[in-house]
């Protein structure tokens, strides 16, 4: 049997919450000023009031409105497929399935959480979305939420992306979306820096200042986030859930689950509704993928530092590479965040979660054999876990069961494998010494 699919009626009615059967509590945000604990009033401020419960709910199960699933409908429950082209190719003895989020409109798993946040804000009264966006995936699948709940969504999009990755833009914009580059002068912190620094191409950090400062100083404004939170891990898990269903439909249990990670959410949703049964003893692996550009689980440090360059949001307790961590231009946009997911995070340091970072051509080849066997170009990002995929399945057994998460296709990211097939990708290593250097700029708490 080639796909897996289940039935509308039988998608998810509850997201799974992974904090109640962690082994040991997450550490808390803390304010970046006071370094105290942040309060949930200060959170509301910015974000949907719901979402704020989410974050750091004791409910093991969380139900999905039906409004919302209706919404989900559009593109749930989606397929998990068998890879056997792909398994032929390597000459693997093991097994190998996907769970393929390409299929959703915006294209990857993001919209799983930017409907979800699009819902709560409505509920709460809330006209209009605000967020950042670098390469544009996570801007696109917000603009798609806005316009299924009829809200105004309103993108900082970094000013380099905006000028030469115009495309999401355009898909944005047909949604409703209203995309700006970053910095603007529609905020304080965007005034500030076109005039300290008037040729700036923009950050991701200073973006996400802008959105913040946006929903905080306004009334009817909230702010939504693509990755990190726990709460946008929760909603994630329904990607999960429905593979715990569909392998459950074919006697199957995986021994190995991989997934690629920039904030860890594609990943966290897929990965933590199996994470009990690997603490009751099953044996299962799971192996997180990610750039030697960007090696925040296999070089970062645990640490409390903020989740921004702007110093503005919480500090949260996680592998990173530093907040003043420079991304270099890899084309894996998605994965090129300095911090990793909270949750994720203290899993690694556990050594309950494996990390494996890689080179870009060779997670291009990756993606590449991928297209090329199974058809569907994959996202940049997407690449890294094929790669894992592919170098696990070499060295498995015939009792192995390997499934992946298909986080997103490559149709927005033609630019990149031009620049593979015509030879001028460059692989880079992030430096030790540059870790070693950020580091001494984390706070001390
Ligand atoms: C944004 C993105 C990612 C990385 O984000 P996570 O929060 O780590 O999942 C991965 N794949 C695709 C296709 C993306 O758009």
């Amino acid at each position: 049997m080639k796909k897996v699919l289940l039935r509308e009626d039988e998608m998810p009615k509850s997201w799974y919450n992974v904090l109640p059967d962690l082994p040991q509590p997450l550490d808390p945000p803390l304010d970046p000023e006071t370094k105290k604990p942040v309060k949930p009033e200060q959170l509301e401020l910015i974000f949907a009031k719901e979402c704020v419960e989410q974050e750091m709910s004791d409910k093991r199960f969380i139900e999905i409105p039906e409004e919302l699933r209706k919404v989900y409908s559009l593109w749930r429950p989606t397929p998990l497929v068998r890879a056997t082209n792909l398994e032929e190719a390597i000459g693997t003895k093991a097994k190998i399935f996907y769970k393929n989020e390409s299929v959703s409109p915006p294209g990857s798993h993001k919209p799983n959480t930017a409907v979800a946040q699009a819902y709560y804000c409505k509920k709460e009264g809330v006209k209009k979305l605000v967020t950042e966006t670098g390469a544009g995936q996570w801007g696109s699948a917000l603009s798609f939420a806005g316009a299924q709940f009829g809200m105004e969504v309103k993108v900082y999009m970094v000013k380099v992306s905006y000028e030469q990755k115009p495309y999401r833009k355009f898909l944005m914009e047909s949604w409703g979306g209203k995309c700006y580059p970053s910095p603007t002068d529609m905020t304080q912190i965007g005034k500030k820096i076109r005039d300290e620094f008037p040729n700036t191409t923009g950050s991701l950090g200073i973006a996400i200042s802008e959105a913040v400062e946006d929903a905080a100083t306004h009334s009817d404004t909230k702010y939504a986030i693509g990755s990190v939170a726990n709460h946008v891990l929760m909603h994630q898990t329904i990607v999960g859930l429905e593979v715990e269903a569909q392998l459950k439909k074919i006697g199957v249990k995986p021994t190995i689950m991989i997934g690629c990670v920039g904030g860890g959410s594609n990943f966290g949703g897929f990965m933590l509704p199996f994470f009990p049964k690997k603490l009751e003893g099953e044996k299962i692996r799971f192996i997180a993928a990610e750039p030697k550009a960007c090696p925040t689980f296999t070089k970062g440090r645990f640490r409390y530092d903020y989740g921004d360059t702007g110093k503005v949001t919480p500090l949260f307790k996680m592998y990173t590479l530093g907040s003043s961590f420079v991304p270099p231009a890899i084309h894996a946009g998605g994965l090129r965040y300095h911090g990793d997911s909270p949750i994720l995070s203290l899993l690694i340091k556990l050594g309950l979660l494996e990390a494996q970072a890689y080179h870009q051509r060779e997670v291009f080849e990756a993606g590449v054999l991928f297209a090329r066997t199974e058809g569907i170009l994959p996202a940049p990002e997407t690449n890294h876990a094929i790669k894992a995929v592919i170098e696990e399945a070499k060295k498995a057994s015939e009792d192995d069961v390997i499934v992946f998460n298909f986080s997103g296709h490559g149709h927005f990211d033609l630019a990149a494998y031009d620049a593979y097939f015509r030879g001028s990708l460059e692989d880079y290593e992030y430096p030790e010494e540059e870790i070693e250097k950020a580091m001494q700029s984390l706070p001390e708490i």
